[in-house]
This record gives C-alpha cells, sequence and structure tokens, in this order.
C-alpha cells in the first residue's frame, strides 16, 4: 500500500490515537467528545504537533475547542452565500461561479485535514450543508460553458482522489476547446507530501498544453519541512507551479515575525506567496477572526521593504462578488501638480515627478 494511503487510514482522528501524540488538554478533551464535527489529521502532520503546548500552531488548526459554539458573527449558511450559489443561474451543486471566466469545482469534501477554521466547514467538517459532487454534471456544464477558460478544482482536497480519478479529470478537462488552465487547490504537499507520488507525477507530467498550477495552504512556518520541500520540488520538476493561500489565524500567524518567517520560509521552499485570505464569517470561527486591518498591516510591517517582492501576497477578502484586496494604502501621501510625495516602509518620505499622460 502506498505511503499516502497509509497516513489516510491511519489518521489521526480518535482521542486514543490523539493521546499517543500529545498531551490532550481537558478542553480538547471536551470538545473531541461533545462536538458533532469531523476532525483529524495525518500522523505526519500530528507529529509536528508540540506535545505539551496547547498553543502550539498545529494543534489549533487540528483539534476541535469548544470555542466553536461561540457564533457572534458567523452567517449561517455561509457557503452558499460565499459560492454565490443561490443565485439565477442554474448549476450543478460541484460548480461554484462568482467570475465570468473561471469557476470553482468541487469534487469531494474529504480532506487529509480538517482545518479547524476552514470556511467550508458547514460543508466538510460540521456537514450540515450537502451537496452533490457528480463529476461527470460537472464537466458537461463546464463544456457547454465556452466562456470558461480556468477551472479551480477544489474541496475538500481533490488530491485525495485516486490517482485515476485524477487523470480522467484532467484528461476529459483538457480535451473541453475553451480550457486554458486547470488549478488544484490542495493542502497535501503540506499536511501529506506523500501524496505527491510517482504515479501522480507521471499524470501531471503528460500534460503541457494546458498548464496546471496547485495552490497549497500553509499558515505558519512550522509546518513546512524537507518532505514538504521534495514534494514541491517533485511537482515544479512536473512543470505545476506551487502557490500559497495563507489564511490570517488569530494566534497562529497575526504577528509580524510568524508572518515574516512564514513568507520568508515558503519561498525558501520554492512555494510562492499568492493570497493571505481574511479569515472567512462561517459559523463557529469567530475565535480565529482578527480585525480586518490586521492583514495590511502585516504586510506593511512584516513583508513591505522587509524581504524580497517575490515573497509578498496580495491579502483579500473572498466575498460572494469575487475577491477584494485589501493592501496597506500608505505609499502615496499627497499629490500636487509638480509630484507626488510617497512613503516607504520605514515611513521615509521621497518625491516623484508628476508626469501627465502625454
Ligand atoms: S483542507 Fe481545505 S477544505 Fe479541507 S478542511 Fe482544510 S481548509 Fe477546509
Amino acid at each position: 500500500m502506498e505511503d499516502w494511503v497509509q497516513q489516510l487510514q491511519n489518521s489521526v482522528n480518535t482521542l486514543d490515537r490523539l493521546k499517543a501524540v500529545v498531551n490532550v488538554t481537558s478542553e480538547e478533551e471536551e470538545a473531541i467528545t461533545t462536538l458533532n464535527t469531523k476532525w483529524g489529521t495525518t500522523p505526519y502532520f500530528a507529529s509536528l504537533m508540540d506535545p505539551d503546548t496547547p498553543d502550539c500552531p498545529i494543534r489549533k488548526q487540528v483539534i476541535p475547542s469548544m470555542k466553536e459554539t461561540e457564533n457572534r458573527y458567523g452567517m449561517p449558511n455561509y457557503l452558499i452565500w460565499e459560492e454565490n450559489r443561490d443565485t439565477g443561474e442554474i448549476r450543478p451543486d460541484c460548480i461554484a461561479r462568482q467570475y465570468h471566466d473561471r469557476i470553482a469545482f468541487t469534487v469531494t469534501d474529504i480532506c487529509a485535514t480538517y482545518c479547524r477554521h476552514c470556511f467550508r466547514k458547514e460543508l466538510v467538517l460540521d456537514r450540515k450543508i450537502k451537496l452533490r459532487f457528480d463529476l461527470e454534471e460537472g464537466i458537461a456544464w463546464i463544456r457547454e460553458h465556452e466562456e470558461i477558460r480556468d477551472v479551480l478544482i477544489t474541496g475538500g482536497d481533490p488530491f485525495i482522489l485516486s490517482d485515476q480519478k485524477i487523470e480522467y479529470l484532467i484528461r476529459k478537462l483538457r480535451e473541453i476547446s475553451h480550457i486554458e488552465m486547470i488549478r488544484f487547490g490542495t493542502r497535501t504537499p503540506i499536511v501529506l507530501p506523500h501524496r505527491i507520488t510517482d504515479g501522480l507525477k507521471k499524470i501531471l507530467n503528460s500534460y503541457h498544453q494546458v498548464p496546471i498550477w496547485v495552490n497549497t495552504q500553509c499558515n505558519h512556518p512550522k509546518e513546512i519541512t524537507e518532505k514538504t520541500a521534495r514534494a514541491v520540488f517533485d511537482l515544479l520538476s512536473c512543470g505545476v507551479n506551487v502557490g500559497n493561500q495563507a489564511v490570517l489565524l488569530k494566534g497562529i500567524n497575526d504577528n509580524v515575525e510568524t508572518f515574516r518567517k512564514l513568507h520568508q520560509k515558503l519561498l525558501a521552499v520554492r512555494i510562492r506567496p499568492y493570497y493571505v485570505f481574511y479569515c472567512e464569517p462561517a459559523p463557529g470561527i469567530d475565535h480565529f477572526r482578527t480585525p480586518i486591518e490586521k492583514g495590511s498591516e502585516l504586510i506593511r510591517d512584516a513583508l513591505r521593504g522587509h524581504t524580497t517582492g517575490l515573497a509578498q501576497p496580495m491579502y483579500v477578502i473572498a466575498t460572494n462578488i469575487g475577491k477584494i484586496p485589501l493592501m496597506p494604502d500608505y505609499y502615496i501621501m499627497e499629490k500636487n501638480e509638480k509630484e507626488y510625495i510617497l512613503k516607504n516602509y520605514q515611513g521615509i518620505y521621497t518625491t516623484w515627478p508628476n508626469m501627465p499622460e502625454s
């Protein structure tokens, strides 16, 4: 049996298995035994948890918390709103659409790790929203919609599907002449790097004409290991670029030092920081949410000017009408007929000539 399948079969998803890895607190035990929610992770990712520190950033993403019962700001049926499902356009359950030329194709609700902050919590963790994941229905819809040029295959985690299904999906999408690129959203390079097998590499490698992009989710520098580095290198060697979509999480990555380290370490293993998402108002995740301004402040104070431009993600809030960038806006301090007054990351001013369009 392949390593990645073994990892999934031995998922740390019972109290006893968790107790074999960390010293479980009474609060964690109460949440595990009382909350009706799917939880768990791979033995590999669990091995990165600090056994004696309940505040460990990996523990907080993996182990349920009683705080999930608090919900002042979460919106019920959040996913339906955020993925713009409740509109006039009739689409299969597996197709979410916010833009004219691209869609998200949801192919499973299974994950290697059930992240406590997941914006799809109602679907993936709490199973209160049910959707039908019919690949044929999705492919047929995409085929009929010639304006769609870019498909994001998502879940759950689509790399949990078998090699055969992944190969089938890529092949079918590639046969559609209006599809110019395929993206996968998968946390496996971080939580199950074993998934990047020779078999999967062979599948990904076979496609040159319709490029494949992978975006993963890494939220803390502790999540990056030699195994991650290898998995990313292997993906790149198949012509697959790897980006990161972090989530801004209170008590996990919302401080300057961690935020900078995260983005530097991502680049050090060849993952390009792509987005940092504001933690969305799905129900039961209030405890992960910072003020909205926090992300722009972190971009300004931890990244801009402090590390290479390659490590600069776009900070966005994902809404039903698409992503809205919330970048720091301190650069142009003043503009007059003659010049612009600009400020840099250190608060130092300079001027730049105002050159009218000719
Ligand atoms: S891997 Fe993605 S879909 Fe699965 S629980 Fe984590 S954030 Fe949600």
